[in-house]
């Protein structure tokens, strides 16, 4: 029987490294559907395609190679051939990513390719929307939070360890920005599945969070 976990929230909560995490030590598969949004909209900076534009992105995305390679905590994301890892965190991108996330025609198409994605075996998916519209069945749903002080000061001390200049309350605002965005868009906005259960990790450490999550899953 196969599992799938839900692991919804706001920016910078945590979502990614945690789900990333606890799919390795329960050897699931680790999907970043974030990581999907982010390389649609870095090829749309390539091709100089406006991110309001939901037909010019709907071009692309259908013409897009998209790779997802998971597995083994090395995650690689490859467009069109090329390695964008990197790249798809890019300020320049995490800038326009919720403008791309805003239209219906690349949100269907996303959803699609996000179930096959976990019709292939057991899952822990992170996103916005995973709970409530991509795998409403999920077995188990988290919504994850934490202050936008607490979120801010984290995404700090990562840049600052990347060797990456940037200034605590500029992060705060972009993440404040982002999560406004997310949360009043038309289609799927933000917000947590009734089914699912909160966690606030404001003052848990990664890996407190990362057992909690295991402790929930195997129970
Ligand atoms: O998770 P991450 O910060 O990489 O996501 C980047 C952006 O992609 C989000 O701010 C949101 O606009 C969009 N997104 C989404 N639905 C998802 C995952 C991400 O709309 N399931």
């Amino acid at each position: 029987k196969t599992v799938a976990v839900a692991i919804d929230g706001p920016a910078g909560a945590g979502k990614s490294s945690t789900a990333r995490q606890v799919a390795l030590e329960l050897g699931m598969t680790y999907i970043d559907t974030g990581a999907m949004y982010r390389a649609l909209t870095w090829l749309a900076l390539e091709k100089e395609v406006s991110t309001r534009d939901e037909e010019g992105l709907h071009r692309l995305l259908k013409n897009m190679a998209l790779e997802l390679v998971t597995g083994t905590g090395t995650d690689r994301v490859i467009v069109d051939g090329t390695d964008v890892t990197e790249a798809i965190r890019e300020p320049r991108v995490t800038a326009e990513v919720s403008y791309t996330a805003v239209h219906e025609k690349i949100r269907q198409a996303m959803v699609e390719k996000q179930r096959e994605l976990a019709s292939q075996g057991s899952v822990v998916m992170d996103g916005r929307d995973i709970g409530t519209a991509v795998l409403p069945d999920a077995e188990l749903k988290f919504y994850l939070t934490a202050s936008v002080e607490e979120r801010a000061a984290r995404r700090f001390a990562e840049e600052k360890k990347k060797g990456i200049p940037s200034e605590l309350e500029q992060l705060k605002k972009e993440i404040a920005e982002r999560d406004r965005i997310d949360s009043e868009r038309e289609f799927a906005p933000l917000t947590k599945a009734e089914d699912a259960e909160e966690v606030d990790t404001t003052a848990m450490e990664f890996e407190e969070v990362v057992q909690f999550l295991i402790n929930r899953i195997g129970s």
